[in-house]
């Protein structure tokens, strides 16, 4: 059993800015990473809204920094995969995946989410090559080109009038005629000339040959097939937050799998902070998941401090 003061799990933007508040207030700090520390970020090329860098930013090369910088303040950085949380006050047992356990005073959870994709078998040659999970963070590189989104809800509606604002023809592709997004916003949206609303349609295809090129949407009633030309194509279906590990903990989940926590990071168990996209309904930005990640750190140094 290895004893520390805190375990922040995950080595994303959230879990990198506890890490490094609580270390340099003086907490002995483990991020347990996972199998593939640096989270959703290394999947994408370009950052260019993450306020401090004047040019688009690597995902990788943004991590490896967050990482180098965690590493030079004094966080002990492994790529353990925590697959148990126990205790229901402090202190807390963490299981990896090896069956090593950590004994800490405080957890941070910042374990990020995953975007559903729609399951297509191109979709792994086209991710960054036109389709994207995320309108906020790739829909500026579509400015003045036709896109189409996938979804139903409050994030596909929003979604389409973000992307209206720049690209002269969006497509909202949804599965149904019924939507779960706000009725203000379908009102919006329908009153926006350069969007289409496709409907009782699903994606069955994306062509192209490097980059996207189209989608080919299948109507679910009449089996009628089209193809819509575009350059982008945004999925905007749901992420799945990864926060499974903590099904058997006292540790409060949404009906999503959101960690439920209040404004300063608190869990439902106290010692227990929680930050980033795994607790994040509305945002799931790095700067957002950064910004509640130093939250999450400056709150579990108090709470250490005091149970000293
Ligand atoms: C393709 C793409 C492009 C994006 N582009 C942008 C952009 O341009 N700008 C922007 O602001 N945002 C962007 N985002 C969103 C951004 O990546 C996320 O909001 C941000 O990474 C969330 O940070 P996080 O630390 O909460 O989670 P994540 O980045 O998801 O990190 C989670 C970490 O937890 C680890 N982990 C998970 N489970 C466990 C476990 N059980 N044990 C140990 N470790 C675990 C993972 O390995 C990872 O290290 C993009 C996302 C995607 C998918």
């Amino acid at each position: 059993m290895i004893e520390t003061d805190l375990v922040v799990i995950g080595a994303g933007p959230a879990g990198c800015s506890a890490a490094i508040y609580a270390v340099r207030a003086g907490i002995k700090t483990v991020i347990a990473g996972g199998a593939v520390p640096g989270g959703q970020l290394l999947q994408t090329s370009d950052i260019e809204n993450y306020a401090g860098f004047v040019d688009p930013v690597g995902g990788f090369e943004m991590m490896d920094n967050m990482h180098k910088q965690c590493k030079r303040l004094g966080v002990e950085f492994t790529a353990d995969e925590i697959v148990k949380l126990e205790g229901e006050k402090t202190p807390f047992i963490l299981t990896c995946a090896d069956g090593k356990q950590y004994k800490a005073a405080a957890v941070v959870v910042a374990t990020g989410a995953k975007a559903r994709w729609l399951g297509l078998p191109e979709e792994e040659k086209f991710k960054g090559h036109g389709l994207s999970a995320c309108a906020t963070c790739d829909g500026f590189f579509m400015r003045g080109k036709t896109v189409c989104i996938v979804g139903g809800g409050n994030t596909a509606f929003e979604d389409a009038l973000f992307l209206a604002q720049f690209c002269p023809q969006v497509y909202l592709i949804h599965r149904r005629d019924a939507f779960r997004a706000d009725q203000v916003t379908v009102e919006k949206v329908k009153n926006t000339p350069n969007i289409q609303l496709v409907l009782n349609s699903v994606p069955v295809e994306i062509i192209g040959t490097d980059a996207v090129e189209g989608v080919r949407v299948k109507n679910v009633k009449t089996g009628v097939t089209t193809d819509i030309a575009c350059s982008g194509l945004f999925v905007a279906v749901g992420a799945v937050p990864q926060t499974e590990f903590l099904k058997d903990s006292l540790v409060a989940l949404s009906d999503s799998g959101l960690v439920l926590a209040d404004e300063r990071t608190h869990t439902t168990v106290e010692g227990v902070f929680a930050a980033g996209d795994c607790a994040d309904k509305y945002y799931r930005q790095a700067i957002i998941a950064a910004g509640t990640g130093a939250k999450a750190g400056i709150e579990a140094a108090a709470f250490i401090n005091l149970h000293r």
